[in-house]
């Protein structure tokens, strides 16, 4: 079995000409597994075509965004529905009014909302909402949680920033990497001891409340409402950033199913329906800051773009009027997982699974993965030959380690088991 990958290797060839490495975001170049990346062309419910006219089982779903499957039906006619009234105004729409209802109605922290066009954007705006409501300058960030590539953020970064073995970015100034605080995910002593260290000086304590970015890692018991009381105590402004776990984990995201709500929320991938969109919101007196409102500036052209308002509404009414499909999410995810366990059982190997939700990792080790220092264990070889060997049986999973793969609600119990059947055959390769 070798499926064909010409022609993606003769673009491959081509776009390094004339993109940097060949793409427009590092990790879809598979330097983390090795090999060429694969130039897509199309896709329909579960599936990927390439440009070979290969199909694929897509295990990523645009990192998220298609939680409904590619090519969604009401999706797709709710954008053809908005072409006609324009591509862009750049001035107020009732779909804008619409929108901030509906997002604050499905996310419990978010009373004021402001869009954006990209998860990188809400969370930068996020922490200078932050910085400018408390008067204060540093963050405290956790190791291989990944808030986008905006400078506050690429210290010691998870994602991309991993794999390429720049945890410091060139670029980023001391200045900047001097406000930006660090603790291992899950620890909440060393969070104490940073803010004892700082005092009255820590503006924000952002964080993937479910960790997507290093292989998928969980909140440990109590960590979440730790961080919370911790916040609460010292004034610090609680974010979660749900730009993944945003309507994936529950309509509300992670903090709906944690039952702990923060101060702000950053949004993205799944808000926009597969268009470029962000938003970041959370309690009034905080939002209340930004401009025009208050004076903490942030803006943008295509902000609140009319068309991608219109993809995002249609996925996100969706998905509130459908509480159905997270349960049927669970149900297909743990298909997934427990068959995988089953499968390595039958061949006598024990790496470790993590899932919530819809969203989980293998890692190949036999390690507990709690965080970063635990993730970096894995046998990061062996995952690359382990993607290859899906990749050959027509499975696309996430091209890192260090990645969660996405169930799609366009993955039916069937398509279940042919994944579960070339995972087995797969995981037998690699003893080989
Ligand atoms: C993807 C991601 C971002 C960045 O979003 P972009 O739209 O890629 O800029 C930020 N935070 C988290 C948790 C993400 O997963």
């Amino acid at each position: 079995m070798s499926l064909i990958h010409k022609t993606s290797q003769d673009l491959f060839h081509r776009a390094q000409q004339s993109i940097p490495g060949g793409v427009n975001s590092p990790v879809r170049a598979f330097r983390a597994v090795g090999g060429q990346p694969l130039f897509l062309k199309s896709a329909k419910g579960p599936y990927l075509f390439d440009e070979d006219g290969n199909q694929y089982l897509d295990l990523i779903n645009s990192w998220g965004p298609m939680i409904l499957g590619h090519a969604h039906e009401m999706v797709e006619k709710a954008v053809r529905d908005a072409l006609p009234g324009s591509l862009s105004f750049g001035a107020p729409t009732r779909r804008e009014v619409e929108m901030a209802e509906l997002i604050i109605s499905m996310v419990p922290s978010v009373e004021k909302v402001r869009m954006v066009n990209s998860g990188t954007e809400a969370t930068m705006s996020a922490i200078r909402v932050a910085r400018g409501f408390t008067g204060r300058d540093k963050i405290i960030k956790f190791e291989g949680c990944y808030h986008g590539h905006g400078d506050s953020f690429l210290i010691a970064a998870g994602s991309g920033a991993i794999t390429l073995g720049v945890p410091d970015s060139p670029g980023v100034t001391k200045g900047v990497a001097n406000d930006t605080l660090t603790a291992p995910y899950n620890d909440l002593a060393a969070v104490q001891t940073l803010i004892d260290a700082n005092p009255a000086q820590i503006a924000a304590i952002i964080l993937e409340p479910v960790v997507g970015n290093m292989g998928l890692v969980a909140p440990a018991e109590g960590f979440l409402q730790g961080l919370r009381d911790l916040c609460t105590k010292e004034n610090i402004v609680l974010i979660f950033d749900e730009v993944m776990t945003g309507f994936r984990l529950a309509k509300g995201g992670a903090q709906e199913l944690y039952g702990v709500t923060p101060d702000m929320t950053t949004l993205g991938k799944i808000i926009g329906g597969g268009m470029p969109v962000g938003a970041y919101g959370g309690k009034k007196e905080i939002m209340n800051a930004v401009a025009p409102a208050g004076p903490v500036y942030q803006a943008g052209t295509l902000s609140g773009n009319p068309i991608a308002m219109s993809a995002g509404m249609a996925a996100l009414s969706y998905l509130n009027e459908h509480p159905e499909v997270y349960t049927q999410l669970q149900h297909i995810t743990d298909k997934l997982v427990n068959g995988t366990m089953l499968n390595m059982k039958q061949l006598g190997l024990n790496y470790t699974i993590n899932q919530v939700g819809s969203m989980y990792s293998l890692f190949f080790t036999e390690h507990p993965v709690t965080d970063f220092a635990s993730a970096k264990t894995s046998d990061l070889e062996l995952f690359g030959r382990y993607f290859h060997e899906m990749l050959q049986r027509g499975i696309y999973l996430a091209p890192s380690q260090f990645e969660t793969l996405f169930v799609s609600a366009a993955i039916t119990d069937e398509l279940a088991d042919s994944y579960l059947a070339a995972n087995l055959e797969a995981l037998q390769a690699l003893k080989a």
